[in-house]
């Protein structure tokens, strides 16, 4: 269930409010539901998925083993030790 912001437009009261499918949600303050749904402060889909690939190229500089199994993993830091 997602928490939206919301702005009351008949008393200006801001709050936030967890709301159901199908359920209209109202002002704790006057209970008006004339209600202005705001942005959430969660950031943009944009960052975050730049926010990842940044992550991606510092594992991948890094030469981080995420990508093999454990076995795998395994038997390359074996092989490294005996190197
Ligand atoms: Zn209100």
């Amino acid at each position: 269930m997602p928490i939206y912001d919301y702005h009351c437009q008949a008393c200006g009261h801001p709050f936030e409010m967890l709301v159901r499918a199908g359920s209209t949600p109202a002002c704790p303050s006057c209970g008006s539901t004339a209600l202005q749904k705001c942005i959430s402060s969660i950031a943009p889909a944009g960052k975050i998925e730049a926010i990842r690939m940044a992550h991606r190229r510092v594992a991948a500089a890094q030469g981080h083993f995420d990508h093999y199994s454990p076995s795998d993993k395994a038997k390359l830091l074996q092989g490294k030790k005996n190197i």
